[in-house]
């Protein structure tokens, strides 16, 4: 199985367990137990997966500081699959994260071709007055990166530690592919590092809530973090099977191992290019002082970010969303009546007459109409459990179940769209 996943076209990625095993990505749901009050998304296994939110239940539970961060490229209508991912970063916020948004207009500029003007109309009036009306706290950072020097400088440093072949290998970039697209890639590496610069309060555990297509960015991210460190750790074992730390040096100045030497408690032996330390086993104090020393040293000691990975909400008529069919998707600044009537016309798991459905009862996991109440419009799982099985036992037919979900979406939009005006006179409050 070759399976390549590749932000910049739409796959849809039907099994969702091939990428635990291709792609490393581990479920989510083993998590589940260490987190206080989960999101709905977290609850419903709608985020199934993961690399390294450890970090992040930890930086929970235990009051440490740690950063949320996600970005949009501003390419045209805001649609219920940016609102899931809007509603991931307020939850973090809520949680105690501090919180970043990125509107990607070098992207959309380097990709799409877009104007600077038309990235900042649909950045501001698509994206960022939906996410304040969702909820998104003003303590929080929206950006975009064509303004935020510390992401355009991060980013030519990264670019000294990504070449041609590794951008390749992930996106399929080929002779032809602009050097301002190679660059935009690098640039959201910046994005979701940037948290970790001193005057964000330096390195600490950031979360990246992504749809599954997004894995690339996460990866290039987690290795570019890795590359541009001074130093690894490595637990290693003598000839008598003790073990024991060893810090290697990857780039750091000489001056960096004699400190380390100095300052790691315990007994330390300095070599040329590392320092074993033989008799200290706390492994996360000792990540700290050579965290500490690193940055004292001008280094950068990023925590390898952290992401989520969501399932995508199908299309209304099955199938997947897609910009160019308008039945197929609800944005948030439709008529909320017509959204209604979209509703009403999409693709149930209803069965062909309504003997059969009695008898056979629906298909709830093959209906767009139920995907809308998991996803979006029911927060209490008693309620919907109550849907799903009165559908399955087929005490539900599929007239009512729609009516209920497009008044429940009118509703929703009628609400959104009177925050959204209250929102677009609050912008200064983020400095927008
Ligand atoms: Fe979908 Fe509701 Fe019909 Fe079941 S009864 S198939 S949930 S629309």
């Amino acid at each position: 199985m070759n399976m390549k996943i590749d932000p910049w076209s739409a796959l849809s990625i039907d099994d969702y367990s091939k990428l635990f095993e291709e792609f490393g990505i581990l479920p989510f749901d083993q998590l589940l137990p260490e987190i206080k009050d989960p999101h709905r998304y977290m609850r419903r296994k709608i985020i199934f997966g993961h690399r390294g939110y450890d970090l992040i239940s930890d930086a929970m539970n235990n009051g440490k500081p740690f950063s949320v961060m996600s970005g949009f490229m501003p390419s045209g209508k805001i649609h219920l699959g940016h609102k899931m991912v809007m509603e991931e970063i307020i939850w973090h916020q809520q949680q105690g994260a501090d919180a970043f948004v990125g509107i990607a207009d070098r992207e959309a500029h380097s990709v799409r071709g877009f104007s600077w003007e038309r990235c900042r109309d649909i950045g501001v009036n698509e994206y960022i007055t939906s996410l304040i009306a969702l909820g998104f706290e003003p303590e929080g950072h929206i950006y975009f990166q064509s303004d935020s020097e510390q992401v355009k400088d991060l980013a030519f440093e990264l670019g000294s530690k990504a070449n041609f072949s590794e951008l390749s290998a992930i996106y399929g970039f080929t002779g032809e592919t602009s050097v301002s697209h190679m660059l935009s890639a690098v640039t959201q590496s910046a994005d979701i590092l940037h948290p970790q610069l001193d005057e964000f309060g330096g390195p600490k555990p950031t979360v990246i809530p992504v749809g599954a297509d997004q894995d690339p960015h996460i990866r290039l991210t987690r290795g570019l973090g890795h590359k541009m460190n001074m130093f690894k750790i490595e637990g290693r074992e003598d000839k008598k099977g003790r073990h024991y730390f060893s810090i290697r040096s990857k780039s750091a100045p000489e001056d960096t191992l004699k400190e380390l030497a100095e300052r790691i408690p315990g007994t330390t032996k300095l070599f040329e290019g590392h320092v074993d330390v033989l008799d200290f086993d706390n492994f996360e104090e000792l990540l700290k002082t050579v965290r500490a020393v690193e940055l004292e040293f001008g280094g950068y000691a990023f925590v390898p970010p952290s992401s989520t990975y969501h399932r995508f909400m199908s299309g209304l008529q099955g199938g997947k969303m897609s910009s160019s069919v308008p039945d197929s998707y609800i944005s948030l600044t439709e008529d909320p009546k017509g959204a209604a009537k979209k509703v009403k016309r999409a693709k149930t798991g209803g069965r062909i007459t309504l003997e059969e459905q009695k008898k056979l009862g629906g298909e709830p996991d093959k209906c767009s109409v139920y995907e809308l109440l998991l996803f979006n419009l029911v927060e209490d799982d008693e309620e919907l459990a109550q849907i799903y099985n009165d559908c399955v036992s087929g005490q539900k037919v599929c007239g009512n179940c729609k009516a209920l979900a497009a008044e429940k979406m009118e509703k929703f939009l009628k609400e959104h769209q009177e925050l959204r005006e209250v929102a677009k006179d609050r912008l200064d409050e983020y400095g927008l």
